[in-house]
């Protein structure tokens, strides 16, 4: 696809505004818009952007990192693959970005190019990582300033799911219309609580899609006068919001997760991959789960996994390995991630992922046994022998974690790793010195 196509597209849709999107080291998604006037042009060079926004804090605080200050301009130049018409904001489409410099370079700050450099290390073996995220999320309306859950109903209940039932036909006409394949959909525990699911694809494609799905999910919601948050953890004494990770590694057609010979159907690649996330897993949390909210999500007892260790069927490890469908055992193939939010930036949540994994396949580690209880009830002497060990439990320690972590920091390379450090400490410094309430008001409608 070219630009002239996507601007066809465009003017058939009657377009008044293409949305440039990209998102940011604070995980919240920004954008700037070309109107139709010029709109070619920009689909090819790019909108001007200042080089300062990749040290901008989800407080809009600029933090202070060199290079990315006051002056100096990027390119956000988009990939016009990922155009779409947006189901919920009147003549509006979108298109998600790169950071390019003047130079026509990827900007080494860019965090989508960060994972397509990842995803060419695993091409070289042959290999693509497919991913699908669930977003659970929370629909609120604002009472008095304050976010009231639509529903105080209980887990898939059909009273919840009625409540709702407007709002989620809509959302599932506007992921169809923007050709993202809604696969499941319910209410879940928490009040107010939903969850879906989408078809999974490979990692770019479903970072990408990442980012149009909290798109709708907000933007359908503002439509029916709601506010939808996918923050971690919408009211302290509520259901954490998860943004769990399926992920597998294909060849083709061939899933390399599965081998049906094994007893558990995992292959050697898919243990080593599996030990290699575990591995770097505590680093992992700072990109997967790194906001300030996401540490009141991952606490024991909450299926959100707290521990280092991974487990069949186990909600309550942060690595699952999910059952499979019988008569579709290849296809279904897969494990799940739950270490992970949708107050991240998805191209590093996939990229270190992939680094993670892809460490593990290259040392050909093995997994640890697996944990087939809740791992909070193993005696702690036990635990620490089996090095079950607590996973980050503030987002300080997943921050510390990460930049002791020389795989994923140096696979970030100095200058996205530091920018990205600067920016999610200095949301620690401004939330730890807060209180609840600075905390809901700067998560909920943010993410
Ligand atoms: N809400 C849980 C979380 O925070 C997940 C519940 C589940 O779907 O297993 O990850
Ligand atoms: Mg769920």
């Amino acid at each position: 696809m070219n630009a002239r196509d996507v601007v066809k597209q465009a003017d058939e849709a009657d377009l008044r505004l293409v949305r440039f999107l990209w998102c940011g080291n604070d995980g919240t998604v920004r954008a700037k818009s070309s109107a139709r006037h010029g709109l070619e042009g920009r689909l090819e060079a790019g909108i001007g952007l200042t080089v300062a926004m990749q040290a901008m804090n989800a407080l809009d605080q600029l933090q202070p990192i060199a290079d990315l200050g006051p002056v100096g301009e990027i390119r956000l130049v988009p990939d016009l693959e990922t155009f779409r018409v947006l189901p919920y904001a009147p003549r509006t489409g979108a298109v998600l970005t790169d950071h390019v410099q003047l130079d026509g370079a990827a900007a080494p700050v860019c965090q989508r190019s960060f994972l397509k450099r990842m995803e060419a290390r695993l091409a070289e073996r042959g290999l693509v990582l497919r991913a699908s995220f669930e977003n659970e999320f929370s629909l609120a309306t604002q009472v008095d300033g304050a976010y009231v859950p639509i529903d105080s109903a209980l887990c898939f209940s059909t009273i919840a799911t009625t409540a709702a039932q407007d709002y989620v036909d809509e959302l599932a006409a506007a992921l169809e219309a923007q050709r993202i394949p809604l696969e499941q959909y319910y209410a879940e525990l928490g009040h107010g609580q939903q969850e879906i699911s989408t078809g999974h694809a490979p990692a770019l494609q479903a970072a990408d899609e990442q980012l149009l799905v909290r798109e709708t999910i907000r933007g359908v919601a503002a439509c029916h006068g709601l506010v939808a948050s996918l923050a971690p953890k919408p009211w302290p004494e509520n259901a954490g919001n998860g943004g769990h990770v399926h992920f597998s590694l294909w060849d083709g057609d061939r899933n390399r997760f599965f081998d049906g010979s094994r007893p558990d159907g995992l292959s050697a690649e898919a243990r080593s991959f599996i030990a290699g996330v575990l591995d770097h897993l505590p680093g992992l949390c700072g990109l997967a789960a790194p906001s300030f909210n996401s540490y009141h999500r991952i606490v024991p007892h909450y299926w959100a996994g707290a521990f280092v260790c991974w487990g069949y069927d186990n909600r309550e490890a942060p690595v699952r390995v999910a059952s499979v469908f019988r008569g579709a055992e290849e296809a279904s193939t897969n494990a799940e991630l739950k270490a992970c939010d949708a107050s991240c930036n998805p191209y590093l949540a996939l990229g270190g992922l992939l680094a993670a994994g892809l460490d593990g396949i290259e040392r050909g580690l093995e997994p640890p046994e697996p944990v087939d209880v809740d791992p909070a009830t193993i005696a702690e002497d036990e635990r620490a022998r089996r090095g079950i060990v607590r996973l980050p439990s503030t987002q300080a320690e997943a921050l510390d974690a990460l930049a002791a972590d020389d795989l994923l920091s140096g696979s970030l390379g100095p200058i996205l790793r530091d920018a990205y450090l600067a920016v999610r400490r200095s949301e620690w410094a401004a939330y730890s010195a807060g209180d609840a309430a600075f905390e809901q008001q700067g998560h909920f409608a943010k993410y």
